[in-house]
Parts: C-alpha cells; sequence; structure tokens
C-alpha cells in the first residue's frame, strides 16, 4: 500500500551522478560555499561531515575564545538530541531553557534563571522549519556577553526580519542529514561573520581531517536507496521493516568529526540551487494542512513569530495529552500519512543528559508538554495533492 514518508527531500538518480561529478571536479567544496555566502551573506562557511560535528567544533572554538569561568551552554529544553551530545562531548555543562509551547521557541524569562558570568553560549533551535524568536535570543546572548549559536539545521532557508534563518548570533549551523530541508543523507556546515571565533573555528577548520574514503563510499551507495524509497509507493512497501529503524531518536555521542567529501559537497551544492522550491512546495503543502484542520476540535498549530517566513520542513502540531496522540497517530497510520510524535522526550528525561544537569533544569514543564502532545506531519514535494482533506477526515474522526 502507498503511504507518505514523514518527511524527505526529493534526490533524482541524476542528482547524485551529476552532484558527485561536480563534487569531484571542485575538490575544495567551493561551490557548497559559495552556495552558503550567497544564502547567508556572511564571509564564512566551512562545510563539515554532519550538523553534529559542526557543533562539537564550534563548541570547541568557543571553549578557547571565551574567558574560562564560561563552561555553560544553553540550550531549548525540546529540540534534537545531538545538541546536548555535542555540549557533553565538548567537555561543557549542557544548561535547559524551558520552551514556550505555542511558538516553539526559549522562553526570554526562564533565561532571566543564569549566571551571566557562566554562560559560554546559548543555542537557537528553529525546530521544523520554524524561525524562534531570533532576534530576542542575540539580544539576550549579548547582554550575558555570551555567544549564540544559530542552529538551523531544520531552517535552511527560513528568514526573521529579513534575515536568513542561522545567521543570527555569532555563527550558524546548517545540516544536510536526512529529513532535513535539502539532503546529502549526511552532512553539515557552519557559517559566521568574521572575529575571534571565527578565527578559531577557521583553526580548528584547518586541522580537520578529509572524509574516510569508506564512510563516503557507504553514504554514496545509500543514496539511490534513500532516493528511491521516498515515492509514497516503495516507501509503503518497506516502511514497517524493523532493521530500516525509521524515525527512531537515538541519544550518542561518538561520531566522526571531519570535513565533508568533496563528492557530498558537489551534491549539496546541487540540491541548494532546488532549496527555494522545495521550501516553497513544503510552505504551500503545510499552509493547505494548517487551514484543513483551522476547526477541528483539540488541534493546535504553532504560532510563527512575527516577520518570519517558515520553511517547514515538517508541520508540528500539538493535541491534547498523549492519549489522543497515540489515537491520531494510528489513524493516520491507517490512512498511509507518515505521521510522528517527534522526539519523544523532552531533553531533562533524556537520561544521559539527566545525569549532569543541575536540579533547576530537571522539571521543563513546557518541553515535557510538547514531547507529549506534538504531532508532525509531511509536507514534502511526494504529498498528493489531497493531502491536506485526508488529515481533515482522519482527524476529525479521531477527535470524536
Ligand atoms: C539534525 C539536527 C542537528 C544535528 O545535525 P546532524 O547533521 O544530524 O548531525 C542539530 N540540531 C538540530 C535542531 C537538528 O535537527
Amino acid at each position: 500500500m502507498s503511504y507518505i514518508a514523514p518527511a524527505g527531500t526529493p534526490l533524482t538518480f541524476t542528482d547524485i551522478i551529476a552532484g558527485c561529478t561536480q563534487g569531484l571536479a571542485d575538490s575544495g567544496s567551493g561551490k557548497l560555499q559559495a552556495a552558503l555566502l550567497a544564502h547567508t551573506q556572511l564571509p564564512k562557511a566551512w562545510p563539515i561531515c554532519s550538523g553534529r560535528a559542526a557543533m562539537t567544533m564550534v563548541l570547541a572554538a568557543m571553549k578557547e575564545a571565551a574567558d574560562p569561568a564560561r563552561r555553560e551552554v544553553i540550550v531549548p529544553a525540546y529540540t534534537c538530541y545531538s545538541v546536548p551530545a555535542s555540549i557533553i562531548r565538548a567537555g561543557l555543562q549542557p544548561r535547559l531553557c524551558d520552551i514556550d509551547p505555542e511558538t516553539l521557541s526559549p522562553r526570554l524569562d526562564d533565561l532571566q534563571r543564569f549566571d551571566p558570568k557562566r554562560v559560554l553560549a546559548i543555542v537557537s533551535a528553529n525546530l521544523y522549519g520554524i524561525p524562534n524568536d531570533l532576534p530576542a535570543i542575540e539580544s539576550a546572548a549579548q547582554q550575558m556577553g555570551a555567544f549564540m549559536l544559530d542552529d538551523s539545521a531544520q531552517s535552511l532557508g527560513a528568514r526573521i526580519a529579513g534575515r536568513a534563518v542561522g545567521t543570527y548570533g555569532d555563527i550558524g549551523l546548517y545540516s544536510f542529514d536526512k529529513g532535513k530541508n535539502i539532503t546529502t543523507l549526511q552532512g553539515g556546515a557552519l557559517v559566521a561573520r568574521t572575529g575571534v571565533l571565527a578565527h578559531a573555528v577557521e583553526r580548528h577548520y584547518d586541522r580537520l581531517p578529509s572524509a574516510e574514503v569508506i564512510d563516503t563510499l557507504l553514504l554514496l551507495a545509500k543514496l539511490p536507496v534513500y532516493s528511491a524509497l521516498l515515492r509514497p509507493t516503495l516507501y509503503g512497501a518497506v516502511h514497517k521493516l524493523p532493521f530500516l529503524g525509521l524515525g527512531r531518536t537515538m541519544y550518542e555521542e561518538r561520531y566522526p568529526i571531519t570535513r565533508l567529501s568533496t563528492l557530498l559537497g558537489g551534491l549539496a551544492a546541487r540540491m541548494f540551487k532546488r532549496l527555494h522550491t522545495i521550501n516553497q512546495t513544503r510552505a504551500r503543502n503545510a499552509t493547505h494542512i494548517i487551514e484543513s484542520l483551522r476547526d477541528v476540535p483539540g488541534i493546535e498549530t504553532i504560532r510563527v513569530p512575527e516577520a518570519a517566513e517558515p520553511v517547514y520542513v515538517r508541520l508540528p502540531l500539538l493535541v491534547a495529552d498523549s492519549k489522543q496522540r497515540q489515537t491520531l497517530l494510528s489513524s493516520l497510520d491507517v490512512a498511509g500519512i507518515g505521521a510522528t510524535a517527534s522526539y519523544p522526550l523532552a531533553l531533562c528525561d533524556v537520561p544521559e543528559v539527566a545525569r549532569v544537569l543541575p536540579d533547576q533544569d530537571k522539571n521543563m514543564v513546557g518541553a515535557r508538554h510538547v514531547a507529549n502532545s506534538i504531532v508532525t506531519l509531511p509536507t514534502h514535494p511526494y504529498c498528493p495533492p489531497d493531502l491536506a482533506e485526508r488529515v481533515r477526515t482522519v482527524a476529525l474522526t479521531a477527535s470524536r
């Protein structure tokens, strides 16, 4: 049976061949760098083998560039588990800021709890392609004398107040992993303005080894499989196979930290050209679903900050509680729609993170509510034109 994958970016066989060939010819990943610089209007860009590797490297650079009393990194209490994993791997102290369930943005009043002299950095989240209140987070970081890392792993192409998400604060991060805005299966990048931090990052990047040939070959072998699987007919045939591990969220501190392979850099540069079109399709699909659910009881959409242009890599919704969520997810599953419960836990409830948190960060009410009630719907270009109508029918039945 046909089944709509929860997330994904169309990638054709031609993209893979042509992108990687261009990557080989362009051995310094210059094309990807140029695309990143043009998009962000920033002077510095570094392609790296994954978002989490990029984050670990930035944190190490921040550690060198700042006063040794600053060892705490504040992250929104609901975000990708790789974020606290990179902080712990970098030998720093993760601290949690609760989020506002209405916007999924860090609660500015909760930032008041921290001792500004100990804070090394504040990290944004911009989940699902929806910008956080980045101008406010940027000024909060400035007031603390801390760095800000704009984590735009899910928001490449989004803007707020006319500025690209990923360009707020001192340094920005993008990911090209599966389920991100554009994908090379695994990949990432950093972008920055010039300054002390950019210098420190540059030194780390200069020492960074090239990608392992074997890792690149494995990714190249998987790319055509991914590209074929995203189609609803094939995804329907295989998505229940347990060994694929689709949709599982794991906490992992071990991962390689290398440059992005030049082949994958070429592919990312090629996908960059289609970013705008892909984002437009996703935003249109998301808008249709939001409109179709307007009068369905028990479903809330996320409020987008003023002057923000979201890119909806997925469409997040909130229901009342985990029981209602289970009902809705099962009904969507039966209807062949790949909805997910996103990250299953607030970071204060992930054991590896909880172990190192101070007590005052262990009860994140907003983040827990989101973890228990969030549902994400697909928005990618393989979504059929009647998706919004089908979601509405399922949601109305499930809400009774
Ligand atoms: C995916 C993601 C990362 C990590 O990126 P990888 O390329 O998967 O390592 C970091 N932060 C957020 C918010 C993400 O969604």
